[in-house]
């Protein structure tokens, strides 16, 4: 027993996880994860997550996140091919094409650009995110964008092929330049635990001036695990940290970033009542 944990203290209920930041009264909607353990989704319900969505990068891992829809309630999932598994896009699309009819499928990617590591050449790359982005217009869902040093291209392919009507950038991770950017698109902006890293200033004062209709909090479990977790294993319970450090780049209250960020995952998604 530590100092912190005296017998008269009542114990928390979320098992250790963002314990210091959760209270009974908030409900969070991670909006973007790759979580598949059930373990990981009840330590966040135990946080107050109240939905969840599960992205899928290519056709198996969309596959299993329409699996964990059909079986979890409060679980959603996206179909799509990330930049990095843009050179399969010929041979998963037909079966991506389908497996988007499913019920609780609510979003198309994660899709766009990633020049940092360029797993794929940028010409399959942009190929597929213009397919991705026809799909969400096709099917009218969510479009989920993955732009990692890829401002430009993203913005251009964007531009040609017609913004759908609910976009968002996910793991925004850019300025203010850049959030007016995709502001001016009409693009929401999805705030992952990178707000709560040391150096990240210009992110937090994007942050500050995205207008709170348009926000989104995500914990993209396993990676970018918030402060004071970083490094460890992401997961959706951590969510709560990604909120408080939003609320305090915005200088607002916890419990208002908490609901706005539920709205419009609500809205964004057409998710069912969480
Ligand atoms: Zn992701």
């Amino acid at each position: 027993m530590t100092d912190r944990e005296s017998p008269d203290v009542e114990r928390p209920l979320t098992g250790g996880v963002a314990a210091d930041v959760v209270s009974a009264r908030l409900a969070y909607v991670d909006s973007h994860c790759h979580t598949e353990d059930d373990e990981a989704f009840d330590r966040a319900r135990a946080a107050g997550v109240a939905a969840f969505v599960v992205v899928g990068c290519d056709l198996a891992s969309s596959q299993r996140a329409v699996a964990l829809a059909d079986t979890h309630a409060d679980v959603y999932a996206t179909v799509g091919l990330h930049p990095h598994e843009a050179r399969h896009l010929d041979r998963e699309w037909d079966e991506l094409v389908d497996l988007v009819a499913a019920p609780k499928v609510v979003g198309i990617g994660e899709a766009g650009f990633d020049l940092y590591y360029e797993h794929s050449e940028i010409e399959d790359q942009a190929r597929a995110f213009a397919r991705q982005i026809g799909l969400a217009h096709e099917r009218d869902l969510a479009l989920v964008i993955h732009s990692r040093d890829a401002w430009d291209a993203t913005v251009e392919c964007l531009e040609r092929e017609g913004v759908p009507r609910r976009t968002i950038f996910h793991c925004f991770s850019g300025g203010p330049r850049e959030a007016e950017r995709a502001l001016a698109l009409g693009c929401s902006l999805s705030y992952s635990g990178i707000v709560s890293f040391k150096t990240a200033d210009d992110l937090r004062a994007a942050a500050a001036m995205t207008p709170i209709d348009r926000l989104l909090c995500e914990t993209d479990a396993p990676y970018l695990a918030p402060v004071p977790k970083r490094g460890k294993p992401n997961e959706p319970g951590f969510l709560p940290y990604v909120v408080a450090a939003l609320a305090a780049a915005r200088s607002e209250p916890i419990e208002l970033v908490a609901s706005a960020t539920v709205t419009n995952a609500i809205s964004a998604f057409g998710l069912g009542p969480v």
